[in-house]
């Protein structure tokens, strides 16, 4: 595949998950608001500031390969969040909503850790270092939440659940 083309992928994937991440920044709050359990709705708010430095990360990315942040509208996470939405609607006020959004949140996570981890290669393979370090950054930060979640999930809201 001759370079050019990978750099377009590369853009328009950097629209994807910047879209993405846009949104999910939206919803963390909604979903730290729904949560039953404190250390879920902390897990949840502290994750909301890191997905601003997120976007943030994002829009240096774009600036490196000197293209204009902006986002395209990105099917995927819509599906995954309008099934968080639905757990936090049809699971209100019940025990189980908890481990509910607890697997909504993870699905978002692993699509990010997905996209990012492909991001990164990508720029690797572009010569795009400094864009490797900052997409490096944010995929940790998502590996992490995304641990710390598990944890919380096999410990407290599981049990509660069951
Ligand atoms: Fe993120
Ligand atoms: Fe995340």
């Amino acid at each position: 595949m001759p370079e050019k083309d990978l750099n377009a992928l590369f853009v328009d994937t950097l629209k994807d998950i910047y879209y993405a991440e846009k949104q999910i920044y939206k919803s963390l709050p909604k979903m730290a608001k729904a949560a039953q359990s404190d250390e879920l709705r902390d897990a949840f708010d502290k994750h909301h500031d890191e997905t601003e430095g997120h976007i943030e990360r994002l829009e240096k990315v774009f600036e490196l390969v000197g293209k204009p942040a902006r986002g395209k509208k990105c099917d995927a996470i819509e599906g995954i969040l309008e099934e968080g939405k639905e757990v936090m609607e049809e699971y209100e006020d019940t025990s189980a909503l908890d481990a509910g959004l607890l697997a909504a949140a993870q699905a978002v996570e692993h699509y990010e850790i997905s996209r990012y981890g492909t991001l990164k290669t990508w720029a690797d393979k572009l010569g795009l270092k400094d864009a490797v370090k900052l997409l490096d950054q944010t995929l940790a930060e998502e590996k992490k939440t995304d641990d710390t979640l598990s944890k919380i999930a096999t410990t407290a809201v599981n049990a509660e659940a069951a």
